[in-house]
């Protein structure tokens, strides 16, 4: 366990924004962890907030609390039955070395979830989603330290909540819950998730296909996409795509008859922000040390290097002014600002 005061949390998050934090704790051990936070649980009454990789979040100043940083890596089968392979991973494992793993492991499912950055204690609080996959689809369970009583709890995959980019640890257990490990249950027969058109176009007609070709397609299509987070600072998409009620939405479709959307089940519309934001123009548009990627409108970068947590929100109110002022639809930020 690492236990520092006044840490640099620049290489903690994947915007590379330098800010301070007045503690960091990092743990590689989640037993010695435990013993330290039930005999140190005061410390739970003040500022803390828990980090993977920082690839969803935005400083906009010195954390002014404790951060908590789970290194832990173990991982392994916890059972099997005849369809299925249960796979146990710890917190700090980074997601994408965790999805090469489960293929190698022969359990399917998570490869079109390949190369999000983050770990895999945070893709459960996050919900992530890709090319037609979310974490949900594939959870069984999570081991999580409570807060409340410090004592480490089971919850099973029906009661984490989970919905788009959602689960009960941003909700409910936001601020109680260290997630300590998750268990995926995975397939062992391979059904190749082809229901996104960038994936079934970067294949020839009649391919045969495995979970490893879909996991290279998938690595493949997004490195041509999305900016490398270790080259130019940035947290994937700034905003999430907004859902309106189909009453706003017919009043739109009059107005924006090329809108690009997807019909949900319930009703609803989900709308392409990154087309919208587009459509205002602002591929590129710099603000301050801040922009907005050339090629890809829904990430905000840290253009020069050196942009402050400040300047990044400042340009994320920008888009939103604009996107309102054309459509009338409020973008949210999928990026925790803080
Ligand atoms: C280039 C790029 C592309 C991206 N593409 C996608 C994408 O396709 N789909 C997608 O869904 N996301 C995407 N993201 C966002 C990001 O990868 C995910 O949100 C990821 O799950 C964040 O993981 P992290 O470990 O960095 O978490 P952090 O950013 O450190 O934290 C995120 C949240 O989880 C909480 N948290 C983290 N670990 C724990 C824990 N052990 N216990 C309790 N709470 C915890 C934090 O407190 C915070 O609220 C992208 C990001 C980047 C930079």
């Amino acid at each position: 366990m690492k236990d520092i005061r006044n840490y640099c949390l620049k290489e903690h998050n994947t915007f590379k924004i330098d800010v301070l934090a007045d503690r960091f704790i990092s743990f590689d051990d989640s037993s010695e962890f435990i013993q330290f936070a039930q005999g140190n649980n005061a410390l739970f009454n003040n500022k803390f907030l828990i980090t993977g990789e920082g690839s969803n979040l935005l400083f906009t100043k010195d954390f002014n609390g404790t951060i908590i940083h789970p290194e832990t890596k173990a991982i392994g089968v916890v059972r099997e039955s005849s369809d299925y392979i249960y796979i146990k991973a710890e917190a700090g494992i980074n997601w994408d070395d965790f999805v090469a793993d489960t293929i190698s492991r022969g359990g399917f499912g998570l490869e079109n979830l390949s190369l999000i950055p983050g770990t895999v204690g945070a893709s459960v609080v996050q919900n992530i989603g890709a090319y037609g996959a979310e974490a949900a689809d594939f959870v069984d369970s999570v081991d999580y330290f409570c807060l409340s009583d410090f004592k480490v709890k089971t919850i099973s995959k029906n009661d984490c909540d989970f919905a788009y980019r959602n689960s009960i640890f941003k909700n409910e257990l936001k601020g109680k819950a260290i997630v300590l490990s998750v268990v995926y249950r995975l397939s062992k027969n391979a059904v190749c998730n082809t229901s996104y058109a960038d994936i079934q176009n970067y294949f020839k007609a009649g391919e045969e296909l495995n979970p490893s070709k879909i996991r290279k397609a998938v690595i493949d299509i997004r490195e041509n996409k999305l900016p490398d987070h270790k080259k130019i600072g940035n947290a994937g998409s700034f905003f999430k795509n907004p859902i309106i009620e189909k009453q706003q939405f017919v009043e739109l479709i009059k107005k924006c008859p090329d809108l690009r959307y997807y019909e949900l089940p319930d009703d609803r519309y989900k709308l392409a922000a990154g087309w919208m934001i587009d459509q205002c123009n602002l591929k590129g548009y710099e603000h301050k040390g801040a922009a907005i990627h050339e090629n890809q409108a829904l990430v905000l970068i840290n253009k020069s290097g050196k942009t402050t947590g400040d300047e990044v929100s400042e340009l994320a109110e920008i888009v939103h002014a604009k996107v309102f002022q054309k459509y009338g639809v409020e973008l949210e930020p999928e990026v925790i600002i803080l």
